[in-house]
This record gives structure tokens, C-alpha cells and sequence, in this order.
């Protein structure tokens, strides 16, 4: 009795607070002039050395005479306790009204600790170890003074060719809900007030990963179900479930309309039918770009547009601070759609606590034992085993045994910076473990030769990538090494600056000379074990038909080398399953598991079936493979409705000799339905741990939400009719059974 009045007396005092919280913010706006409103929806970025003492050139200056004068709200990029510290001040202490700025920064997959890129994080399908990475990275993001990350990235994406898929959650809208979900509770952690958790943006809103022909930036032209069924799932699910306090709308066009612009998406389901009432944040000068969009005639224009659509603080593009005081003026745009707008802000600002204490943030002595603590390293260890996917291992020469000698090949084996990845936030270059210093550390017995550089041209990390394609020079000590060995790891793959934002490409093969080396090396010795460092899926069909044993790595962050040591010689035994299929042609993209039956599927050959006549319709490796150093049976399923709620159970049996843990899928087929369904939809998985010949019963409920979907004008249907369930370890699952489902309210 006595704990719960504690409880109601905090829930009290909690309402208590945000009854004068929400009063402070009312008072504020009553009281701010136009231009501190819309001050407060203009974001800059730091330009300048962030290294010397603020202001260091004109334009900084300029912006800081901005934020005394109470007409910035945000920035971007600032780094370092002093400059935060400094402006803070200048807002705080200068500013007529005294308005806090809230601090932002892409805090993508680490901080100062790199953890794995978001798609290899994906790879795990390990929730916990995911609200685990995004927990530590805000505690470090947090340490260094800064209060929002513009993470995570929820674009769902079917075409390897897009540069940002390495940012995302993979192809599929239920894997991508639920790790949307865990990292936005992983960066706002319980309380957003408390100074080691950052706000989080679900970002791109919305369908910036179906950017025609994998482009970035490119024009999108999808349905209205797949923009129901498969890009807006993880927004919702991150927002409802996660209370996800802002969302980054997106550069592109979607059906002709710029998503800044876009009052359906913003206004209508956002922020009306969804209830969002924290703020959304326009992408980097993506309002003024509705110029370039044909969509605005001017900057003034462009402001108008997006205040309109819902697009409530503006990135950089400098329109809002232009035009919208004089568009309110002359009437053009309601002040009341500016307040609310400044109301959002004001209110993510509060539930910050920076109200309270502006500075609650800055605290040099914590950033001492924060950043790079060593057990957040131990996380991205442990985070990077559970990402490597063990692709093919037949005849297996995984894992690795004693007493044999190695060849370690590749520059990316000896790369200490292209772990880290793209989009690494503030982790030192070159700091990543490399496979060579895993390997040294370990004790194998190995030689290590290069081959061929994977040479990136002098272009900085924001230009376009030249590699160099022609030098050879190193073949001869590679394939010498190889003949002398017993086996051969070889570490191919992309370089950080290959993945990532601006970084698509028509070829997904290894860039440079690295696929001559590989075949060179593998005439020498066929004991080939291929290591694939990417920000995507490639196309690995040479190295499917030769090489006996692949693994897919990406790019695994700060403690790469440990992991990557730990899974080849069995010390952690792979778990990872691939959150994207992967192609066996460029030609084939986008490619996807949850596709629809073209109506000529290939059981029937002997009419005109839906094929390509010089490739396989099917992926190389589809979505959900991961292999394992033991083998899972899956056996007993069996299916239960219970009003409309389906309970499935199976036994998973660890049938070999090592312990292991596998990723056991629930996938459905709806048979007959109003709007033709995909052939295979992900609705559950678990991730178990077994002991050499454990078995275990795994159970899942399917209820409305994962047996319903929407139709094309948004509304969930629920219908009656036969489904299809697979369940196994991956997206091709054959243990099946058919549910007749007839949905009706449990208590009938
Ligand atoms: C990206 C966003 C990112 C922003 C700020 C843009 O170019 O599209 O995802 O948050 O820059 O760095």
C-alpha cells in the first residue's frame, strides 16, 4: 500500500510538473515576437573549426549574433562541450527570452564507441543488443553535451544499389518495426529528462529508400499499399509504441508531391490520425530544394508549403527564417500554425529538462569516464559477433582449427578505419580492431599479405570515391602466401566511403582488382574462406559457385577485429541472419522476399512464366539466411485459434555438436484476400540460445495486427480466410500448416 502512494504521488507530481510545463510554454508564446517564434524552427549548423574558441569566421558570427538575439532554436554539428557551453550561454544568458537551444547530431551507430552499421545491427534480429547499442551511444552523444540524434533511420529498402540501405533496418516492415521501436527506447531511454538519454528522429518520412533505381535522391512513384503496408509500419510502430519524439521528413518526391510539402503524410497521418505531438524536422535544405522539385516558385513559396504540410522546424535551408515572419504578417499563413509548430519544439525542449537546467548536459568529468568506456567496448564486441552472417560453409572450413596456418589476405584486413563505416559519428579514425590485430591477439598462426590495395582517392569523406583499379603489384606475395598455407581467410569488400548517403552504385561486385585477386588466390589453394566487408548486400555468385566458406561482415564498428577472430575460430558460433535478400544480379533489384504472386509462378514452366532467361528469379541468399556451426530441426508445429488470436508452437532441437543460437521465423501467406497479399510476410521471430541436443518449444500469438493489413485508402482490414504458416530458419521455411481464419472477438 505504501509503494503504490508513492507511485500515484509521483504520477502526481509528473502531471504536476507538465500542468507548469506546458504553462511555462503558453507563457513563453504569448510573450515571444514573430521572430523568436520562428526562430525556434530555424536550425543551423556549426560551419566552423569546432575546435577553436567560438566565433571563428563571419558567417558563425553571424549566426551566434542569432542565437543572442533569440532567432535560433536549434543546431546541428556543434561538437565539444566549450562551443556547446558557449551558445548555450549566449541563449540562455543574452537572449531577451532565454530559450534554450537544443543541440543535435547524427548519432547513427555509435558515438565514440562504433558499434556495427544499422544493417549488420539488423543482422542479429538481437532487440535487446540493439536497445543496448543506441542506450550507449546516447550516454556517450549525451556525455559530449548533445541532446538528439537524427536516429534511426526506418526506411525500408529493397535495392542493394542505395547507398543509405547500410543506415536502415533491411527490406522488411516487421523486422524493421521492431528495431525501430527498440532503438528509439534505446536513444529516450525511461526518461527523457535524464541527462545520459537524447531525444530520437525516426527519419526518413517518408519512402526515401524506394528512390527509383536505388538513386539517392531520386523520385519515388510507389502505391498506396506499399506505402500502408511496408514504409509507414516502423514510423507508426516508433511512435506509438516507442513515443519517438521527432521525425525527419525526406528529400524525395513521392507520388509528385516533395515529402516537406507533403500535408497527407504530415499533417493528415502524422501528427492528426497518428497523434504525433512531438515535432518534425526537415531534412538538410530540403525545403528550399522544393524549388529545384518544381514544386515551389520560390524560397517564400517553399516556407509556405512546408509550415502548411506540417514541416515544423527547418534544416538549414534558411527558408522559415526568410519568409515566414512575412508570410504571417501578410496573412498568408495562419500564426496559430506557427505557434503549434513552436509549441512542438518547446515542448521536446521541456520534456528535456532544459527548462530546468540548460546545462544539465555539460559535465567534463562524466565525458572523462563515459566515452569509449571499456564496457561499451565490450558491447561492441559482443553487439558485432551476433552481426556477421555465416553465409556458406560447405565443405566447411569453418571454424577455424588449431595448429593451422593461415594466409590472411586483403587490405580490408588490415583496414583499422573501414570498420567504422560510414556515418560514424565522432569515432577516431583508424581506431577499429582490424582482423590482423584479432588475429595477433588470438595467437593464430598466420601471414598476412595485402594483394591489392582498396585505395580510396584523396576526396574526403563528402566527395564522390575513385578506387584504384589497376595495381597488381602485390599478387605474387598473396598467391605465395595462399600455396603455403593450410587455409585462406581473404577480407574483401567496400570501403567506408562506398555505403552510405550519396553513395549508390550500378555494380555491386568488389570494387577495384580485389575479384582477380580472389580468383588468383583460390587457384593457389581452393581452402578459400571469404570475409565480406560492405554497407550492402553484393553479388557474390562467383564466390557461391568456388569458394567453400563465406561470411558477411560489413562494416562492424570499433571492435570489428575481435568479433570477426571470435566467429571465424568458433569462439562465438555465428547467429546473424541477412535482413536483406541478396542478388544474384543487379538486373534482379529491387529484389524482396514479401513480393506478390505475379499470377505465373515458376511451378508451371510450361506456360509463359514470369523469368528472366539469363538469370534465376530467386536471390543468391534470401532474406533471413544465416547459417550456424550446428544444425536446428524444427518439428511439431502445431496451431490453436482462440477467438482471433492463433497461437503456433513448435520444437527447435539443437541437433549438433556445439552450443548455438539460432533465429526461429514465423512467416504468412494470406491465401484470398481483398488486396492481393505478399507470398511470405514476417510476423514473429525469436532468437534462442540452445545446448548441443537441447530441443525447445518456441510459441507465438497472431492476432489482428500481424493477420490484418491495409488496403490502399489506409484502413486496416481484417479479414476472414485460409493463411499459410512457414516456420523455420529463414525466409524459406518449409514447415507449414494452414490456419481457416475466422476472427471474432476473444470473449465470444
Ligand atoms: C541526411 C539526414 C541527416 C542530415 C543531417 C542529411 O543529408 O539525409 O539523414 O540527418 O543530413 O546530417
Amino acid at each position: 500500500m505504501a509503494a503504490m502512494s508513492v507511485v500515484i504521488s509521483s504520477c502526481a507530481a509528473q502531471a504536476k510538473d507538465k500542468v507548469s510545463a506546458d504553462q511555462h510554454i503558453e507563457a513563453l508564446i504569448a510573450e515571444m515576437t514573430l521572430e523568436e517564434k520562428v526562430g525556434q524552427l530555424t536550425q543551423y549548423s556549426d560551419v566552423g573549426d569546432t575546435t577553436g574558441p567560438l566565433p571563428d569566421d563571419e558567417t558563425q558570427r553571424q549566426k551566434m549574433d542569432m542565437v543572442r538575439s533569440g532567432t535560433v532554436g536549434s543546431m546541428l554539428n556543434v561538437i565539444g562541450l566549450d562551443d556547446i557551453r558557449t551558445i548555450q550561454e549566449y541563449a540562455v544568458e543574452e537572449s531577451r527570452l532565454g530559450i534554450p537551444v537544443i543541440f543535435g547530431f547524427d548519432v547513427v551507430h555509435g558515438y565514440r564507441t562504433s558499434f556495427p552499421l544499422p544493417l549488420a545491427e539488423a543482422a542479429s534480429w538481437d532487440l535487446a543488443m540493439m536497445e543496448e547499442t543506441a542506450r550507449i551511444a546516447a550516454r556517450e552523444a549525451a556525455a559530449d553535451g548533445l541532446h538528439w540524434t537524427f536516429a534511426p533511420m526506418a526506411d525500408i529498402s529493397r535495392d542493394a544499389r542505395w547507398g543509405r540501405v547500410m543506415e536502415g533496418a533491411g527490406e522488411d516492415p516487421y523486422l524493421g518495426s521492431e528495431i525501430a521501436v527498440a532503438r528509439v527506447r534505446g536513444f529516450q531511454g525511461e526518461d527523457l529528462s535524464a541527462p545520459d538519454t537524447i531525444v530520437s528522429t525516426v527519419k526518413h518520412f517518408a519512402a526515401y529508400g524506394f528512390a527509383e533505381a536505388g538513386r539517392d535522391y531520386n523520385t519515388v512513384d510507389i502505391g498506396t499499399v506499399t506505402l500502408f503496408n511496408i514504409v509507414l509500419p516502423p514510423f507508426k510502430a516508433a511512435i506509438e509504441r516507442a513515443d519517438a519524439r521527432t521525425v525527419m521528413n525526406a528529400f524525395n518526391v513521392l507520388n509528385g508531391i516533395p515529402a516537406t510539402g507533403d500535408a497527407y503524410l504530415q499533417r493528415d497521418i502524422l501528427k492528426d490520425e497518428w497523434g504525433f505531438d512531438g515535432f518534425i524536422i526537415s531534412d538538410w535544405g530540403s525545403g528550399v530544394e522544393m524549388i529545384d522539385h518544381g514544386f515551389a516558385a520560390d524560397g517564400e513559396e517553399a516556407a509556405k508549403l512546408a509550415i502548411l504540410a506540417g514541416s515544423d522546424m527547418d534544416m538549414e535551408s534558411n527558408v522559415y527564417a526568410q519568409h515566414l515572419a512575412g508570410l504571417v504578417e501578410r496573412g498568408e499563413v495562419p500564426e496559430s500554425l506557427v505557434d503549434d509548430a513552436v509549441r512542438r519544439v518547446l515542448r521536446v525542449k521541456a520534456e528535456l529538462g532544459l527548462f530546468d537546467d540548460p546545462y544539465r548536459y555539460i559535465d567534463e568529468a562524466r565525458a572523462e569516464q563515459v566515452l569509449l568506456a571499456p564496457e561499451h567496448l565490450d558491447a561492441a564486441r559482443r553487439m558485432a559477433e551476433r552481426s556477421v552472417v555465416l553465409l556458406k560453409n560447405e565443405p566447411s572450413l569453418l571454424p577455424l582449427k588449431q595448429g593451422e596456418r593461415i594466409a590472411l589476405i586483403g587490405a580490408l584486413a588490415g583496414d583499422k578505419d573501414t570498420p567504422l563505416g560510414n556515418w560514424r559519428g565522432m569515432a577516431e579514425a583508424h581506431s577499429a580492431v582490424s582482423v590482423v590485430e584479432g588475429f595477433e591477439a588470438a595467437g593464430l598462426d598466420f601471414v598476412y599479405e595485402k594483394g591489392a590495395d582498396l585505395e580510396i582517392g584523396d576526396a574526403g569523406f563528402a566527395n564522390p570515391v575513385v578506387v584504384n583499379t589497376d595495381d597488381r603489384s602485390g599478387f605474387d606475395a598473396a598467391v605465395e602466401a595462399a600455396r603455403t598455407a593450410d587455409k585462406v581467410v581473404i577480407v574483401l569488400g567496400e570501403d567506408a566511403r562506398q555505403s552510405g548517403e550519396g553513395r549508390s552504385r550500378t555494380r555491386l561486385d568488389f570494387p577495384g582488382v580485389q575479384q582477380e585477386l580472389l580468383e588468383a588466390v583460390h587457384a593457389a589453394n581452393e581452402n578459400v574462406i571469404l570475409v565480406v566487408m560492405s554497407g550492402r548486400p553484393l553479388v557474390l555468385n562467383w564466390a557461391d559457385e568456388n569458394v567453400p566458406s563465406i561470411v558477411q561482415a560489413w562494416h562492424l564498428g570499433s571492435e570489428s577485429g575481435h568479433a570477426l577472430t571470435n566467429v571465424l575460430t568458433g569462439a562465438y558460433n555465428p547467429s546473424g541472419k541477412l535482413p536483406m535478400s541478396f542478388p544474384r544480379s543487379v538486373g534482379q533489384l529491387p529484389l524482396y522476399y514479401n513480393h506478390l504472386s505475379t499470377g505465373r509462378p515458376d511451378e508451371i514452366p510450361e506456360v509463359f512464366w514470369s523469368h528472366y532467361i539469363d538469370e534465376e528469379n530467386s536471390p543468391l541468399y534470401p532474406f533471413g539466411h544465416g547459417l550456424s556451426y550446428t544444425d536446428f530441426d524444427y518439428s511439431g508445429l502445431s496451431v490453436a485459434a482462440d477467438g482471433s488470436e492463433v497461437a503456433v508452437s513448435l520444437t527447435v532441437t539443437n541437433t549438433g555438436e556445439v552450443a548455438g543460437e539460432d533465429v526461429v521465423q514465423l512467416y504468412i501467406h494470406d491465401r484470398a484476400a481483398s488486396v492481393a497479399r505478399p507470398v511470405r510476410e514476417l510476423k514473429g521471430f525469436q532468437k534462442i540460445a540452445l545446448a548441443p541436443g537441447e530441443a525447445r518449444e518456441v510459441a507465438f500469438t497472431l492476432g489482428p495486427d500481424e493477420l490484418g493489413f491495409y488496403n490502399g485508402r489506409g484502413e486496416f482490414l481484417v479479414e476472414a480466410g485460409l493463411i499459410d504458416l512457414y516456420v523455420g530458419g529463414s525466409s524459406a521455411a518449409s514447415l507449414t500448416q494452414q490456419i481457416d481464419y475466422q476472427p471474432r472477438p476473444a470473449s465470444e
